[in-house]
């Protein structure tokens, strides 16, 4: 078995999730990630928080950064968006996305997904190849949930190992998961 941790960054209203971006790790040592040039960058720039949270790690150009006060903190902040730098090879259509991702886990034997508070991002990634049915061959029609297994384990959430930089970068949140759903096992080999 291979596990592959992941996390996805995504604008969702209530009806639709659509893909910001994807980044993926694997047990054997590989990495993916992309950025989905085919999303409703209006509506993302529409979106306080995304723009707040996500924006920042995607690559950009015509963007500007500079500090901005805010309460008692100074921060380095964008003061210019920008829009998304389709120069980088990072930023591909949701197909070429699509294909990429069916082909990380397939390279690899007997797949188990994890995520992180991972409903949303499982529906999002199956939806990459269209309906439930159309799941590629390989693909796991669940994904398991790191907060599941803390739950299992008698844990809180704020005992887990925390992230200590570029949260909602999605490839830096997948490494992350990766972290904590081997301190989870770490826990469980301690307690059994
Ligand atoms: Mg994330």
């Amino acid at each position: 078995m291979t596990v592959i941790d992941y996390d996805l960054e995504f604008l969702e209203d209530g009806r639709h999730i659509e893909l910001i971006s994807i980044g993926i790790v694997c047990d054997d040592g590989r990495e993916y990630y992309a950025v989905n040039s085919d999303a409703d960058w209006d509506r993302v720039k529409k979106h306080h928080w995304l723009m707040h949270n996500v924006w920042p790690h995607l690559p950009l150009r015509g963007h500007k950064t500079g500090l901005v006060t805010v309460g008692s903190k100074t921060e380095v902040r964008l003061t210019e968006p920008g829009v998304i730098d389709t120069r980088n090879t990072q930023v591909k259509p949701r197909w070429v996305i699509a294909n990429e991702v069916r082909d990380f886990i397939q390279a690899a034997p007997y797949v188990e997904l994890w995520a992180n508070y991972g409903a949303y991002d499982h529906v999002a990634l199956a939806q990459l190849w269209g309906r439930m049915i159309d799941l590629p061959e390989g693909v796991p029609m669940f994904t398991c949930d790191i907060q599941q297994e803390r739950a299992r384990l008698g844990l809180r959430w704020d005992e887990l190992p925390q992230q200590e930089s570029g949260e909602h970068n999605a490839l830096a949140d997948a490494r992350h998961n990766q972290t904590v759903r081997r301190w989870l096992a770490e826990q469980e080999a301690r307690t059994s």
